[in-house]
């Protein structure tokens, strides 16, 4: 099988068991179904325009995480019914995620990931290596970039734009896709910074 190989991850060392993240946070309700923790990855290949993330577009190394930390991480916390993978791209860090997912779905936790490509691509021999081992993991998938001209802009929507889709693996989730998407989220840090989340994207600042 033919998979693509991201030229600029071949340039940056990510250790073996480790992401390179942009931001981590606890309890999202905006993110996916329930209580979520939500990791977001670093590195996008795609420039959409009127992307609300700017910062995760580089591949430099930005936070290596253990993958086993983050796992400790999101099962510790004892509100969290999963966690979602957004970005960034998290296909480019497939088979670390892929890892991550298995080992928090073992505690009983959901997984959720958006994604850039679509879900075609991802099942095709041009997919980023690993892809197939985290679509086995997944509960749920939003699949496909933002386009600006079909931008929906209401906040009753799952999706940023038409041309997204949310694919449904798992059965009991089904009727779980009621995620608050007309809400955003403020999350304060110890250190001061904040994330806000939620239907306009999200912002580091
Ligand atoms: S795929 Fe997502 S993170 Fe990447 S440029 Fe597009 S909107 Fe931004």
């Amino acid at each position: 099988m033919t998979v693509k190989k991201n030229p600029y991850l071949e340039l940056i060392e990510i250790p073996p068991g480790y992401l390179n993240i942009m931001g981590y946070v606890d309890e999202s309700e905006v993110n996916g179904p329930g209580c979520r923790a939500v990791v977001w990855v670093q590195g996008c290949l795609r420039e959409c325009p009127g992307c609300f993330n700017l910062r995760s577009w580089s591949f430099e190394i930005n936070q290596l995480m253990a993958v086993d930390t983050l796992v400790e991480k999101i099962t510790s916390n004892p509100n969290h019914e999963g966690v979602t993978f957004s970005g960034g791209e998290p296909f480019w860090q497939a088979p670390a995620l892929a890892n991550l997912a298995r080992k928090v779905k073992a505690r009983g936790l959901n997984v959720m990931s958006f994604t850039g490509f679509t879900l075609e691509r991802l099942q095709s021999e041009y997919a980023p290596a690993g892809s197939q081992d985290l679509l086995a993991q997944l509960d749920i998938l939003v699949d496909g970039a933002y386009v600006e001209s079909l931008a929906i802009n209401s906040p009753n929507s799952p999706v940023s734009s038409s041309n997204q889709r949310v694919h449904v693996f798992n059965p009991s989730l089904k009727d779980s896709i009621n995620w608050a998407s007309d809400q955003t989220e403020i999350h304060i840090f110890k250190d001061g910074s904040r994330l806000i989340t939620g239907y306009l994207g999200t912002q580091i600042i």
